[in-house]
């Protein structure tokens, strides 16, 4: 067994979610090497996971022109996917959280006695189950932040929702962005992420919590994945060097490159 062969394998993750990738180019050389008959019957190599795969008699995989097969991710760049797409989610339920908290604000707005009671009974509950659950709110910004809403004057709070929706905009945007696996996306997600690690930062000098290192770290870790295997802004050859990795990595064209 060779090293490449002990990691994960992504591609065989992409295979088992949405199952193998098959394709008969018209080039009869490649084609060759992309099929082996056995004593089983016809087996086609998946342009994914690299595994030669059983179909049935007389039935063919869709064919045409070598250029026209579809363009799979594989190795690193289904990892990269995979990954992407898991902050892209948590980008979103940060917006929906966002909205409502944005919501809420804008309900209360003008009826501050209302939202004073409310908040007033309400904070200790909220803390305790927190509390409870391992955060720490007593020395929550978004709670000290909350009393000052609810004493601030009803122009600040439409500034407030103002900013709570704007701010859900950005991330619904930067989770659509890394869910397509746009090169725009990426660098959306790396200034809209970037802009607020400073803010992280001083945070943490400000008081430190579990919650608050590890949504640091994971901003953190996007930025610099983000930069670093996707080559952003020229770093490690920039986006040539990017498009070079997957053309090479793109089993069709290996196996294209063998037959000339
Ligand atoms: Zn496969």
């Amino acid at each position: 067994m060779d090293k490449k062969r002990r990691r994960f394998d992504w591609s065989l993750l992409g295979c088992a979610l949405s199952g193998h990738v098959l394709y008969a180019p018209d080039e009869s050389a490649l084609r060759e090497r992309l099929t082996v008959r056995t004593a089983g019957g016809v087996t086609w190599r998946c342009l994914r996971c690299a595994d030669f795969v059983p179909v049935a008699d007389r039935t063919e995989p869709p064919s045409g022109p070598a250029q026209d097969a579809p363009l799979v991710k594989r190795g690193a760049e289904m990892r990269d996917a995979v990954l992407l797409r898991f902050f892209a989610v948590e980008r979103w339920v940060r917006g929906v959280l966002l909205l409502a908290a944005a919501y809420v604000v804008h309900r209360f707005a003008g009826r501050q006695d209302e939202l004073r009671q409310a908040f007033d009974q309400a904070a200790p509950v909220v803390r305790q189950v927190f509390g409870k659950a391992g955060f720490d709110l007593q020395h929550s910004r978004t709670l000290e932040l909350l009393q000052k809403a609810v004493d601030a004057k009803p122009t600040t709070l439409t500034w407030i929702v103002i900013a709570l929706v704007a701010y859900a905009v950005v991330e619904v945007i930067e989770g659509v962005g890394l869910w397509l696996l746009h090169r725009w996306g990426e660098y959306f997600a790396f200034v809209a992420t970037g802009m607020f690690l400073p803010l992280e930062v001083y945070e943490l000098t400000h008081h430190v919590s579990a919650l608050k290192v590890g949504t640091f770290a994971l901003n953190l870790l996007l930025v610099v994945y983000l930069v670093w295997t996707k080559r952003l802004f020229g770093v490690r050859g920039g986006k040539r060097a990017y498009d070079a990795q997957r053309h090479a990595e793109s089993l069709l064209e290996v196996e294209q490159a063998a037959t000339g």
